[in-house]
């Protein structure tokens, strides 16, 4: 598995997918910006939930709010008291961690058989938390001579908070955002004045988000800038209601993660034992990371928490009217990370595989419609009857199309070259297509070929990467 998470990050730089941010002059941790296949890959996921959820589902409405936030809204929201990690740093390899992360990787690796002993140090590690008694989880860690990973160190300080949250300096009373949902609460009236949209109706959003993030080593998987698609369900405040959303929403969310044909096997549900300060209800759907089950994301019920905490901090009303009467709605939340969900869809589709030549084949079997470039169109070789008929397709599919030519290497070369960036279908032209206006298409998965007219290139791929289909799937579950 390391072997395979090296190669994906050595592949994600290579083809143009993931490159570390401002590495010239020594990178910096936790960020990475997006390649020219990348961007595309992110865009497409961005389109299958942006659609599903604003186009599909007729109660909701989309927003683009501000990345940088009053001091008052993360008071009201709870976050600047509350969204803090602990954080505990070895004095020898001057690394951080997180203590109960470490108490919890130490106890998986060593008592993973041993549930009466496994249970005992964990419930006494989650009721310390609770109490907030960080001087038993530095004992707990002591006892067990927990080591740090990297050096084996057992020279640690003590444990302390960490508010998660990055202010700006200059600025008085700004901070980056840590999530999206906030400024959809702050709006709400204004969302209300604008629409004439009722209870239950929906308000998604896609974003930046961002996190000072202690443990940030694993990829894509926990960075301090990412992006964030979250939607904010408004419904009544009952708690039959509820109960009815919350288990929609669970239920479809995982139906949008199940349609993308990664692998049903890949999913867990995960009830929430810690739920976070805002929330009534939790559960994680998690993906199988190349490094074991993972949060990908997380629904929840913040009931009228919110929207409540705007009230008292605001002064101004944020209430549903009805008849004569006015209420605060109920909300359920689904929050999916753009880049997990990137990470989780790169690491399932990429792989090697055996040609019957002896050779690899590196290949990205991602869903058709997901695919950064859609066809690629190559002459056979590269001289100017050829190349010029090839480009004429290539000038008129580009108007509809995310689409590649190329030429500059052996048919071969290109065909793998379009592989291992997931393009599901090669269109070639030769000297048959002079007389008979026909070109070969060769299939990604399959590598079948087979020679079809010009004229019914567009269907083609059109027929094969066209998104109606995934998207009627979705639409035929909605209540
Ligand atoms: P974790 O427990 O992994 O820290 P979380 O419970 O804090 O995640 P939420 O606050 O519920 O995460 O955020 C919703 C979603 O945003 C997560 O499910 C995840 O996909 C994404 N996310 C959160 N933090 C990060 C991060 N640092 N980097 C990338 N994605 C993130």
């Amino acid at each position: 598995m390391k072997n395979f998470f090296d190669f994906l990050v050595s592949y994600s730089k290579r083809y143009g997918f993931i490159f570390p941010s401002n590495e010239i002059y020594g990178g910096i941790n936790a960020v990475y910006d997006y390649g020219q296949y990348g961007v595309e890959l992110k865009n497409n996921i961005k389109k299958y939930w942006w659609e599903s959820m604003t186009q599909v589902h007729e109660n909701i409405i989309g927003m683009d709010s501000s990345i940088l936030t009053d001091i008052n809204v993360w008071k009201a929201s709870g976050h600047l008291k509350k969204f803090n990690e602990l954080l505990i740093d070895n004095k020898d390899s001057k690394k951080r961690y997180r203590p109960d992360i470490l108490i919890e990787n130490y106890v998986k690796k060593n008592f993973s058989k041993n549930l009466e002993k496994k249970n005992k140090i964990l419930s006494r590690l989650y009721y310390s938390l609770n109490k907030k008694d960080f001087l038993d989880i530095k004992k707990l860690i002591n006892q067990l001579q927990i080591s740090d990973p990297d050096n084996g160190s057992k020279n640690w300080t003590n444990i302390h908070f960490f508010n998660m949250m990055f202010k700006i300096k200059y600025i008085e009373n700004l901070f980056l955002r840590p999530e999206t949902a906030q400024n959809i609460y702050c709006n709400f009236n204004n969302i209300k004045k604008s629409n004439r949209i009722n209870i239950p109706f929906g308000v998604a959003q896609i974003g930046k988000s961002f996190r000072n993030e202690i443990v940030a080593r694993q990829f894509l998987f926990r960075l301090r800038e990412f992006e964030q698609m979250e939607m904010q369900f408004f419904i009544s405040p009952k708690k039959e209601e509820e109960n009815k959303w919350y288990n929609y929403w669970k239920k479809m969310r995982l139906k949008w993660h199940l349609e993308l044909n990664l692998g049903k096997d890949k999913y867990k549900l995960y009830n929430h034992q810690n739920l976070a300060h805002y929330a009534n209800l939790g559960v994680d759907i998690q993906f199988k990371f190349p490094f074991g089950f993972k949060e990908l994301e997380g629904i929840h019920s913040r009931r009228d928490f919110d929207l409540k905490q705007h009230e008292v901090f605001s002064k101004k009303k944020l209430r549903i009217v009805e008849n004569k009467n006015n209420y605060r709605p109920y909300v359920i939340e689904t929050s999916l990370g753009l880049d997990r969900m990137f990470l989780s869809v790169l690491s399932s589709t990429l792989s090697k595989e055996k040609l019957e030549n002896g050779n690899d084949r590196i290949i990205l079997k991602l869903p058709f419609y997901l695919s950064p470039v859609k066809a690629a169109i190559f002459p056979l070789v590269n001289k100017n009857e050829l190349s010029k008929l090839a480009k004429k397709i290539f000038n008129d599919l580009k108007i509809e199309y995310k689409v590649e030519y190329d030429s500059k290497s052996s048919i071969g070369k290109l065909y793998r070259r379009q592989d291992a960036i997931g393009t599901p279908l090669c269109f070639t032209v030769d000297y048959e297509t002079i007389n008979t206006n026909t070109v070969t298409v060769r299939y990604r998965d399959s590598m079948k070929q087979e020679r079809i007219h010009i004229k019914k290139i567009s269907k083609k791929i059109e027929e094969i990467t066209s998104m109606k289909n995934i998207l009627k799937n979705i639409s035929s579950n909605i209540d």
